[in-house]
């Protein structure tokens, strides 16, 4: 038809163009922000999905021959589904037309027809309404089966019932790492370096960006298991995961480090005068807990911020980080720094907050308070919306997470030496 000649007649020599941008980082945000979905939305908008499902088909073949151009690799089954889920699923949010079409015809046609009749003056009876619900209703869980109607038509509604159906569905189909995995990228504000776009402190080299997006996606990034290049003890698997724990060539305190110079700058910026891996805390003892201590936080005590990273995936997190989000960092918050530190801490006149990162992107919860209570003071003092704030540091805090992994991966790779 004429839609799916238009859709799919100019858009591969643009797309073909990302291809060779060398730079994939911008062409995968230039396909995500500007020639993806937003593309054909008018038109699964207006056409009746049961009409354009094929045109649907080759412009998702399309867009995901396209990104497989920008990771220069190929996709398994797996991998496409969670490229197609929106990034709050874990995914990458270059969404299947064809799957979200029927949502899109029929909140454009509830959200038109009051003011069509009122042209008409009479009432509108669409014919293709019960086969789009029915298509609808098929690609959403059975607790969210709905009848059409202007009240619960909202396309982002609906679109969130389809893409929590396609999570439930690759989630059943997942052996338990990828589960975990997966489940792990849904983290409140995980997936913030996916939409970050490359300023500075957010620009990621070449290789950086398609290890970060591979790691993600569960694609390999090594051709065999091998001895760990770096630590020569332990196994590095073909995902890389392993780069995330390696303890030798001091990658984890570099890790460590930028994700503490990132709140210390933000700290500063709210004017906290906060003060970098304070001496003395404790007495009788070497330890450091305080990666930033910030004077008079709140009723005239300071507050200890201590961070740390940690890995979902490693065998002891897996099993639960499958089942349960953000499980690993709240574990190793309770059980490696609230139960080492805090009571000593609270009897030196202190308060004590861990803060701990999964290497996927999730925040120990406890955090959350601190975090909103940081936007409020830079808001204030910077005259910026807190919404700006926020973006800005869960962006950056997430690309610096990011890259430091890529590194990690980089600085094993056993066939190359990047000196
Ligand atoms: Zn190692």
């Amino acid at each position: 038809m004429d839609a799916g000649k238009k859709i799919n007649k100019k858009l591969p020599s643009l797309l073909e163009k990302l291809t060779i941008l060398d730079n994939p980082q911008v062409s995968y945000l230039i396909l995500l922000f500007c020639a993806s979905f937003c593309k054909i939305v008018w038109y699964i908008r207006t056409v009746p999905s049961t009409f354009i499902t094929d045109t649907c088909q080759k412009f998702d073949d399309l867009v995901l021959k396209t990104f497989e151009g920008i990771i220069a690799c190929g996709l398994s089954s797996q991998s496409i589904k969670q490229i197609q889920l929106s990034t709050k699923f874990g995914g990458a949010g270059l969404r299947s037309s064809k799957d979200h079409a029927p949502a899109a015809y029929i909140s454009s046609f509830f959200s038109s027809k009051t003011l069509a009749q009122s042209f008409l003056r009479s009432p509108i009876i669409n014919p293709h309404l019960d086969s789009c619900s029915a298509s609808l209703n098929s690609k959403m869980l059975v607790e969210d089966f709905t009848e059409p109607s202007s009240e619960v038509s909202q396309q982002k509604d609906l679109s969130h019932k389809i893409d929590k159906s396609n999570s439930f569905q690759l989630s059943s189909e997942c052996n338990v790492m990828d589960k975990a995995r997966i489940l792990c990228c849904s983290a409140p504000h995980a997936s913030a370096w996916i939409r970050a776009l490359p300023t500075s402190s957010n620009k990621f080299s070449n290789l950086e960006w398609v290890l970060a997006m591979k790691r993600w996606l569960g694609i390999p990034i090594y051709n065999k298991e091998h001895m760990c290049a770096a630590c020569h003890k332990q196994i590095m698997d073909i995902y890389g995961h392993h780069a995330a724990v390696c303890p030798v060539s001091g990658d984890r305190i570099k890790r460590h480090n930028a994700l503490r110079d990132c709140f210390y700058d933000f700290c500063t910026n709210a004017a906290w005068a906060p003060v970098k891996e304070k001496p003395f805390l404790m007495p009788f003892s070497s330890e450091r807990p305080a990666d930033i201590f910030i004077p008079n936080f709140t009723a005239g005590k300071g507050l200890v911020v201590d961070f740390a990273c940690t890995c979902p995936i490693q065998q002891k997190y897996v099993r639960s980080s499958s089942q349960t989000l953000t499980f690993a960092c709240n574990k190793y918050a309770q059980e490696v720094k609230y139960d080492c530190f805090q009571s000593r801490i609270i009897s030196e006149g202190h308060l004590y907050l861990p803060i701990v990162f999964e290497s996927f992107g999730g925040i120990s919860g406890d955090a959350f308070d601190f975090i909103k209570k940081l936007f409020q003071s830079i808001s204030m003092r910077l005259s910026e919306p807190k919404s700006i704030v926020a973006k800005s540091f869960y962006e950056n805090i997430s690309c610096i997470l990011m890259r430091s992994l890529a590194r990690s991966m980089i600085s094993r790779f056993p066939e190359f030496s990047f000196v």
